[in-house]
């Protein structure tokens, strides 16, 4: 039998930075993984992810994004990688609608810098953005994308350089609370954490049943659509967008290498009962929808797909996080039911999970993503 300080179970995009966290504080630490992340079976895969401070989706995130564009900076420093490739954020929408408005709200509470434009200005500004009527924009500077997949592999070296025992192909197939310890059951191997961090992604859906907060596992799809247009290029000066249309939300990226430009549908998406039946068959109705959207917003970009992928968002009632210690379980500490905006904060989250798990405690203003509002 196995002992440690800490066991992560999960270590994508989130564990793999609590792991890290963790064993930079000292803890004996063991992150498991059913897969060997960074893997494209969960939710963490397809290259990017957005990263924007001035937060639509609630002014008290934004605390958290502070801490989160820290600890990024500060795994670019320590691993000599860059992560975070600040394009700028674009957001187009209607002037009163959530995330225009919402983003306004977050910059001003926060006092973040942000440029907006009029309709008209749009077009002027970014060649190759036709906005839906009656729209305004705002475009965040310090914003842009991180490299998922290099996130995690960073967050894993330094984990094990730190002394992290890292287990991967290795499902928990159970966790129990035995006295003071948990007890985790690999195929293979009994494990005793004195602390139990899960990360379970979508798979948190059966990990923490008994928080009995419903989540719901969405399908979602992205594409690369092969650009010779000068306008969508880093060149140009091109953000990351995302685009509020009266069809749907949608956002994309820079083109970023041979594989052309990424697009995706924001909402929407396809109910899954469980994680275990995630592949990566294509949607016909969502690419056309995705294809409809570029003939409108983005006429310069090719409809020639060069790759797609799927992907899974764990979506709760409210949309927010659900972070802190388990009610009913001393010592077991979650982040789940990311609802499709979780990446970004993986870093804060990291630090968050290892300060409760190391102390009891953390001084991160987490209490607005307790499960507890669901109660
Ligand atoms: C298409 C798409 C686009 C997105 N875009 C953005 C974006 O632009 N910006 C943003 O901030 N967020 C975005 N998100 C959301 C973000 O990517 C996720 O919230 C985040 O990556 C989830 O990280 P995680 O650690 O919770 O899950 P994962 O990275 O999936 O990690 C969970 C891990 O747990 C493991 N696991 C599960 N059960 C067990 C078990 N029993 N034993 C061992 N291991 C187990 C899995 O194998 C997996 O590796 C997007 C998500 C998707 C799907």
């Amino acid at each position: 039998m196995l002992m440690c300080d800490v066991a992560v179970i999960g270590i994508g995009g989130v564990g793999s930075a609590a792991a890290a966290y963790l064993a930079q504080a000292g803890a004996d630490v063991i992150g498991l993984d059913r897969y060997s992340p960074p893997h494209a079976r969960g939710s963490s895969h397809g290259q990017t992810r957005v990263i924007r401070m001035a937060y639509f989706e609630h002014p008290d995130y934004v605390p958290l994004l502070r801490r989160a564009y820290r600890g990024w900076h500060d795994l670019e420093r320590a691993t000599g990688r860059q992560l975070y490739f600040p394009t700028g954020v674009l957001q187009i929408g209607p002037e009163s609608g959530e995330v225009i408005a919402g983003t306004l709200r977050s910059a001003q509470q926060h006092r973040l810098a942000i440029q907006q434009f009029r309709y008209e200005d749009i077009a002027s500004e970014f060649p190759g953005v036709v906005p839906p009527a009656d729209c305004v924009g705002i475009l965040e500077h310090d914003a842009g994308y991180l490299l998922v997949a290099e996130c995690i592999n960073a967050y894993l070296d330094q984990a094990k350089q730190h002394g992290a025992t890292i287990k991967t192909d290795s499902p928990v197939q159970s966790w129990s609370r035995t006295g003071e310890a948990f007890e985790l059951r690999t195929d293979s191997e009994v494990i005793h954490a004195k602390q139990l961090v899960l990360c379970g992604g979508a798979w948190a859906k059966q990990l923490l049943a008994d928080l009995n907060v419903p989540m719901t596992i969405l399908r979602k799809h992205l594409y690369w659509y092969e650009n010779d247009a000068p306008a969508y290029t880093p060149a140009s000066s091109f953000p990351v967008f995302l685009i509020v249309t009266p069809q749907g939300i949608y956002y994309g990226f820079p083109q970023l290498d041979s594989q052309g430009v990424k697009l995706a549908r924001h909402d929407g998406g396809e109910p899954i009962a469980s994680a275990d039946q995630q592949n990566q068959r294509e949607d016909a109705a969502d690419r056309r929808a995705v294809e409809t959207f570029t003939s409108s917003h983005l006429p310069l970009l090719s409809h020639n797909l060069v790759h797609h992928e799927a992907c899974m968002y764990t979506v709760t009632p409210d949309q927010h996080f659900l972070v802190g210690t388990h009610p009913e379980h001393e010592g077991l500490h979650f982040a789940a039911g990311l609802s499709g905006h979780g990446f970004k904060f993986a870093s804060a989250l990291g630090e968050i999970l290892c300060d409760l798990a190391t102390t009891g405690r953390t001084s991160a203003p987490i209490e607005f993503l307790s499960p507890r509002r669901f109660s």
